[in-house]
């Protein structure tokens, strides 16, 4: 950074120490550099002036002018507010204050005209506008004109020291000037040039104090772009140092173990997507480069038989592998499959979570070291320091949203040489996203379901709705099939979640008495062998209803069980409802999804029950989430090691320019991989620069 940019905030004029002390605490904002990019959170058009009759209490931010007719000081102590009543041509509304009474009452006169600025809300049927920003019309003329008025967070604590959004505004005024000749450009020319950008102080400038809404988009674009453009030249640079720096183990070998099980143990024909994954992950391991591998496909699309297989490759070419997975009953549930599938295999399957005694862990050690397990399942438990192998060649990751980068390179440190990485993913990334925060991998897609899978149908209903659902139920278990009831898991309350669950499970019970119903229960704070004996009720038919918390979501696989039903379904995140619905569907019979809701129901709530009723595609729906939530609320994420809370990109809604980013740097970096050309000088720099701060890739270092 120049070094204009890291001059204390103190000396810059209207600040002094006391606002820098605010401004420090408060927002984080001690150099001129923090207050240029504390960017404005949106922009309001300030040449529009409203009516008061024009008003409601819907609006958001307004403008109006008018007289003061009347001013005077309400209520008590901690009550007091001070009310002025503002007079147009139209009619009348009243401006309140709570805080800094004397001060506000000492700037306004009676009879003077005013701009006022501010949000009309509406309290007991009587609109008035509180805190509003107010100024006489005439030194309101006499500022310079921006159409498009800038607005910037500040805090509570910062608004009583009148440090708010407009004073922010004037600093900016005051500091662009200051740097307009000492800042440094952080794009090359030549990109500049070629894509028409705007100059680094053009678009600063036109971010905080737009000339035109032509300019302002201008100055986003630029500022949007060249942020995703650096995290696009970290992330390809990890990628090719991988690609050309790790070797991995060369698997080139097919052998009996592969063979045997396509011939003659393989339960099902493999679907054209599997075959096709299947043939990625031969060709990027038999290269002697180190594979490392994103596999995304939806829920039930059949990853586990594609991760079993490139094991079996693996142990063909003389090497072990692992499988790790987000929980233990998900390695429970990986254990009894594979194992099932490989029984006349002759392979050793063994099984490590948090939970192995300690004496089968060191029976487990040692036969792993010695090179006797070539399968080993578990959890987070794996990577533990103590668990070494003989041979590690191949690494599959279930579920890898919830591992981040640095997991993943620890995984590798396990050996000399790197072993191949396979990452799979039940809740698919939207691409853009998985292009930042998996970039560094290659992506394989299972976009097609095994076969004879009829479409989940997904209903929508009101609680009111109730009687009619559990008809649809009984219909349901008259003709053979199983039903799920899931209540929300509400993390903060393990006891009010249980209370949600007890009270559900009284009226049901009401509802499907026995003999003729039967119930099976699970939740959170059942002991592992209660969870497992009443899921074991479920799984043998022996009960035709399962009432659980989200315990169920990853695990169990009940093909017979054809309804899932959601309590309070607007609680849950959308790839979780996606996951819920995930556990119906697996067998030949039509399979719903019914999700009940209270009548009121929030916009993004409404939104993610309406996305649930309109589509099964896990992709689709995880566009819906991250445009509704954000990158950093995606679960999983924050993990990763890429800093999410971009200054000015979203990952969710500037797609476009993350795809333009991805190509710039691809483009740069084929012509110059080490950034060695002296066009290139701007970018090397600044990435030195950026990355001192930022997260540590010890692994290009
Ligand atoms: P996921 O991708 O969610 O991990 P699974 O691997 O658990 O999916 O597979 C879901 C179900 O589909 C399992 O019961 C599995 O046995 C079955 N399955 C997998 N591949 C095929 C196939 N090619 N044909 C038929 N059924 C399959
Ligand atoms: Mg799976």
């Amino acid at each position: 950074m120049p070094l204009i940019l890291d001059e204390n905030i103190t000396y810059l004029k209207g600040v002094g120490p006391q606002k820098a002390d605010i401004l420090a605490s408060e927002l984080g904002l001690k150099t001129y550099g923090d207050l240029l990019y504390h960017f404005p959170y949106k922009y309001i058009d300030k040449t529009k002036y409203y009516t008061i009759r024009e008003l409601n209490g819907t609006m958001s931010f307004v403008q109006v002018k008018g007289k003061i007719i009347h001013l005077e000081t309400l209520g008590e102590g901690r009550k007091q507010r001070l009310s002025a009543t503002l007079h147009d041509s139209s009619g009348t509304i009243k401006l309140i204050w709570f805080k800094g009474l004397k001060w506000v009452k000492q700037q306004l006169k009676a009879n003077e005209e005013y701009v006022v600025f501010g949000k009309p809300t509406s309290f007991n049927n009587q609109l008035n506008i509180t805190h509003p920003e107010i100024e006489e019309l005439k030194k309101h003329d006499s500022k310079p004109d921006f159409n498009l008025q800038s607005f910037y967070h500040t805090t509570e604590k910062m608004k009583t020291r009148f440090l708010n959004s407009k004073a922010i505004h004037n600093f900016q005024l005051s500091l662009l000037p200051l740097i307009k000749t000492k800042l440094t450009e952080t794009l090359p020319a030549y990109l500049i040039a070629k894509h028409k950008l705007l100059s680094l102080y053009e678009s600063l400038y036109n971010i905080h104090l737009p000339l035109s809404p032509e300019l302002l988009q201008k100055a986003q674009f630029r500022l949007k772009l060249e942020e995703l453009l650096y995290i696009q030249l970290k992330i390809l640079r990890l990628k090719n140092y991988q690609n050309n720096s790790i070797s991995g183990f060369n698997l080139d070998k097919v052998g009996d173990f592969f063979n045997n099980f396509y011939k003659e143990h393989i339960p099902f024909e493999l679907t054209n997507a599997q075959k096709k994954v299947l043939r990625e992950i031969r060709h990027n391991t038999n290269t002697g480069k180190q594979m490392n591998r994103l596999l995304q496909g939806d829920v039930g699309s059949g990853k586990t038989l594609v991760a079993l297989m490139t094991m079996l490759l693996a142990i063909d070419n003389e090497f072990q592998a692992c499988i790790m997975a987000p929980t233990g009953i998900l390695a429970n549930q990986h254990l009894e499959s594979i194992s099932e599938m490989v029984s006349s295999l002759g392979i050793k399957v063994e099984l490590l979570t948090g939970s192995t005694k300690q004496k089968d862990r060191r029976i487990i050690h040692e036969n792993l070291i010695r090179g006797e397990t070539k399968i080993l399942i578990g959890t987070h438990a794996l990577i533990e320091d103590t668990v070494r192998f003989k041979n590690l060649g191949m690494v599959i990751i279930d579920e890898q949203h919830r591992f981040g980068v640095a997991q993943r390179a620890k995984l590798w440190k396990k050996n000399t040489k790197a072993p191949h990485v396979l990452v799979m993913t039940a809740t698919p990334i939207p691409r853009t996203l998985a292009m930042t925060l998996y970039g560094d991998l290659d992506v394989s897609v299972i976009d097609e379901l095994p076969p004879g899978r009829k479409p989940i149908q997904t209903i929508h209903y009101h609680d009111s709705k109730r009687l009619r659902v559990f008809g649809f139920i009984k219909e349901q278990i008259d003709i053979g099939r199983q039903v799920y009831m899931v209540y929300p898991l509400i993390k903060e309350s393990e006891a009010l979640d249980y209370k949600d669950l007890e009270d559900g499970l009284e009226s049901i019970s009401r509802a499907f008495p026995p003999p003729k119903y039967s119930i099976s229960v699970v939740h959170g704070k059942m002991k592992p062998t209660e969870k497992d004996k009443a899921m074991d009720l479920f799984v043998r038919k022996q009960t035709q209803i399962m009432i659980a918390t989200t315990v169920i979501e990853v695990g169990v696989n009940v093909p017979n069980a054809s309804v899932m039903v959601i309590e309070s379904a607007e609680r849950f995140g959308l790839s979780q409802l996606h996951q819920l619905r995930g556990r119906v569907g697996r067998g030949a019979e039509q399979s719903y999804c019914i999700l009940m809701t209270g009548n009121k129901l929030t916009n993004d709530g409404r939104k993610r029950i309406e996305t649930m009723v309109n589509t099964n595609d896990g992709f689709e729906i995880s566009e819906v989430d991250l445009k509704l939530r954000g990158p950093g609320d995606i679960e999983g994420t924050q993990q990763s090691g890429i800093p999410l809370d971009l200054k000015i990109a979203n990952l969710g809604k500037d797609s476009q320019i993350v795809q333009f980013a991805r190509n710039i740097a691809e483009e740069i970096l084929a012509n110059d991989p080490k950034l060695e050309k002296p066009e290139n000088y701007v970018l090397k720099k600044y990435i030195e620069q950026k990355w001192k701060y930022e997260f540590n890739w010890s692994l290009i270092s």
